[in-house]
């Protein structure tokens, strides 16, 4: 196991934050996926040689898994819907950076399937079962737990050590797989730390359908705040907080992130009431194929940038 990642203390338009700093874990295993795939990489998988995943030709979990697969020896399919003429193939980025690892990125040999029903109705069928191991998108399953456990304990042990009270742990969320092992995490420890995320990807009814997924105990969920939100189209506002963190000293991923400082900003601004920590999950290596569109499309709000 590595030591814990940092806490910071951050200065957030005037309000105190502390930052859980999952970006700084060493590579490749840092950030979100890092903490979801632990398990994947700590556990012994007898016989394994595949490894199965769907999802975005630039998602960090395309890398993350390019990373494990390549760690443990395995060779890793990944499926996605359709790869850009455009893609961004720098080995800095998500997608370039797999296929240097040895991964296998394949676009649905079927029309109108959806990878995960051509792996889980096609794919999964033609295969040795022991020979092959299935991550669904995201890392949304119960491999996650014992990673985001470890994190959940990592900041008990932090928030017991300062004597910090009444703790809340803001992060956004995708699957919201993440949020709700922490959640649980801190229920079944009997902690006094609350975690509240907000949904990126669809609204609060998606969220919750995706906890429930996870967990039939409903009171162990963490809250939701935030409105349904665009993934992967930044507004204004949202380019403009990134930037304003970044002139900061901190980078923030661009897919997640954004909407989360918002919605953070915003319940901070209506109470600041407790201690607030902000989760960093990391996953800057997608930036690098997202900048040159924002800075396109923004280029005033870059002008003031150096970089
Ligand atoms: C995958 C990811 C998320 C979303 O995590 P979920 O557990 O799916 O909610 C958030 N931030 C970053 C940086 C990620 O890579």
């Amino acid at each position: 196991m590595p030591s814990p990642s940092p806490v910071d203390p951050f200065s957030f338009f005037g309000h105190s934050l502390w930052i859980k700093r999952d970006d700084l874990l060493p590579e490749p295993f840092s950030g979100n996926k890092g903490r979801k795939f632990a398990s994947l990489l700590a556990d012994s998988f007898d016989g394994v040689q595949t490894l199965i995943g769907y999802g975005s030709p630039q998602s960090n979990s395309l890398y993350s898994l390019a990373a494990l697969a390549s760690r443990r020896g395995w060779q890793l399919e990944f499926y996605v819907d359709h790869i850009a003429a455009s893609i961004y193939r720098g080995e800095e980025g998500n997608y370039g950076g797999a296929l240097a690892l040895g991964a296998t990125v394949i676009t649905v040999p079927e029309p109108n399937i959806s990878p995960r029903e051509y792996i889980e109705s096609i794919r999964l069928k033609q295969m040795d079962a022991d020979a092959c191991l299935y991550v669904p998108e995201g890392g949304r399953c119960a491999l996650a737990r014992r990673g985001v456990h470890t994190l959940g304990r990592e900041i008990a042990d932090w928030a017991a050590a300062r004597g910090v009270a009444h703790l809340n742990v803001f992060l956004p969320s995708g699957t919201g797989t993440t949020a709700l092992y922490l959640s649980e995490y801190f229920h079944q420890q009997h902690c006094d730390i609350r975690v509240v995320t907000c949904p990126v990807v669809g609204d609060g009814d998606y969220l919750f359908d995706q906890f429930a997924e996870l967990s039939a105990d409903s009171h162990i969920y963490p809250e939701v705040v935030g409105d349904a939100h665009h993934y992967a189209k930044l507004k204004r506002d949202e380019l403009e907080i990134w930037l304003a963190m970044r002139r900061q000293g901190l980078e923030f991923e661009l897919l997640y992130d954004p909407c989360g400082l918002l919605v953070l900003k915003s319940l901070l601004d209506a109470n600041a009431e407790g201690n607030w920590l902000y989760l960093h999950q990391g996953g800057l290596r997608g930036n690098v194929s997202m900048l040159p569109r924002y800075r396109r499309k923004f280029a005033q709000l870059f002008e003031r940038d150096v970089a």
